[in-house]
């Protein structure tokens, strides 16, 4: 599946494509007690009913819940907020790193999927989210998985 690079996202509670930025939405734990954590791009409520006609993609309801447009996330702003949550030591820096990469480095959301078999495979040797790699490993890994 072709993504449009920073546009579109595959959602990770239901596993389909995020068509457009206004469709998507950011969501983790905020618990008070632990680090923020559980980070996840999902379809916004009015997108995931178009689809389902009832089911939305969000967490279960909970107090525990903090969440925002994906299109401010992955503007500037956005991405200013998200690295100061890395500065407060806010949320594991595994996650926030990869949450930022999915936002604002292009390609990145279509070849992570591919990541980890290319790695095994031997296809690349470290994983720097380069332009170049990425691309490279989209090229390589998108066919074969349609
Ligand atoms: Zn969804």
């Amino acid at each position: 599946m072709k993504l449009s690079p920073l546009e579109q996202f595959i959602c990770d509670e239901c596993g389909e494509l995020i068509e457009k930025l206004e469709d998507g939405w950011l969501e983790w734990i905020d618990d008070c007690k632990n680090p923020i954590h559980g980070f996840r791009i999902v379809h916004a409520s009015g997108a995931s009913l178009r689809r389902t006609g009832g089911k939305n993609c969000y967490y279960p309801e909970s107090s525990d819940i903090s969440d925002m447009h994906l299109d401010f996330f992955s503007t500037i702003d956005g991405l200013a907020i998200l690295l100061s949550f890395f500065e407060r030591n806010l949320g594991t820096p595994k996650e926030l790193a990869e949450i930022i990469r999915r936002l604002h480095i292009p390609h990145y959301e279509e070849a992570r999927r591919y990541l980890e078999r290319a790695s095994s495979d031997g296809f690349i040797d470290n994983i720097d989210s380069s332009q170049a790699d990425l691309k490279r490993v989209i090229e390589e890994y998108d066919n074969d998985m349609t």
